[in-house]
């Protein structure tokens, strides 16, 4: 794509990376401070999982789970301010964080039939949203949004991630055991997300690193918004 071309396309944001590296907290605080659009594609995968868990489709049987995958009506509200996703019409934003979802959700974003349903809808919400879009997931930059206008891979050593995830669980009264248990389980989420056959997480080509090991979450914000002023504060000027 050529500069004149760019100039008409609308803004995308790509951000990538692995669990708990603060993505969609970032990617939203972004949206919100530049006006933009926010999608969280991971919520999309597990409205999936969860309507797959509701109707009893074996998701450890990929074809069982290819067949199912075009049923489910997933809507993405992409408000920075108040995102929402809805599965048949059905507010789902609270279920799909639940440990069910949390632990079948990497095998049923392997399925390729799947991702195609759920990229073509992403790609949708981009199209539709009125001054761009901060979009945030693993394959934002590598597969579903290649010519966005800036690319961002987040990352943070394990240490920080699970010392985070475990900070925010126990700010909700959760149990020491489970915490242990879901750092265990983001572990075995990463390395299955990282070694997938289609679309791994990877660092996008062009992608900017940002490790947020040492940062607080304002300095991340500031960090991520000062790279896509950068390369796309022209289009997205007040
Ligand atoms: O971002 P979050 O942790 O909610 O994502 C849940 C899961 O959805 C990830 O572990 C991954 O398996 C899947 N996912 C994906 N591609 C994306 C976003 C999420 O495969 N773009």
């Amino acid at each position: 794509m050529d500069t004149a071309d760019r100039a008409h396309a609308p803004v995308v944001v790509a951000i990538d990376g692995p669990s708990g590296s603060g993505k969609s907290t970032v990617s939203r605080a972004v949206a919100a401070r530049l006006g933009l659009s926010f999608l969280d594609t991971g919520a999309m995968y597990r409205a999936m999982t969860w309507w797959m868990l509701a109707n009893e489709v074996d998701v450890t049987d990929p074809e069982a789970v290819a067949i199912a995958c075009g049923k489910p009506v997933i809507v993405s509200g992409t408000d920075a301010d108040g995102p929402t996703i809805t599965v048949d019409g059905q507010d789902v934003s609270g279920p799909i964080r639940g440990p069910e979802v949390t632990a079948q959700v990497s095998a049923v974003s392997a399925v390729p039939q799947v991702r195609a349903r759920l990229v073509e809808l992403q790609r949708g919400c981009a199209e539709l949203a009125p001054r761009g879009i901060v979009a945030e997931g693993r394959d934002m930059g590598s597969v579903v949004f290649p010519e966005a206008t800036a690319k961002i891979f987040l990352t943070a050593s394990g240490t920080a991630r699970s010392e985070r995830r475990a900070a925010e669980l126990r700010a909700k009264g959760v149990d020491e055991q489970t915490i242990a248990e879901m750092a265990a389980d983001l572990d075995r989420r990463d390395a299955a997300d990282s070694s997938r056959a289609t679309a791994p997480l990877v660092q996008a080509p062009g992608a900017v690193l940002v490790d947020t090991s040492e940062l607080t979450l304002q300095q991340v914000i500031d960090t991520v918004s000062d790279l896509v002023a950068q390369r796309a504060g022209h289009l997205i000027a007040a």
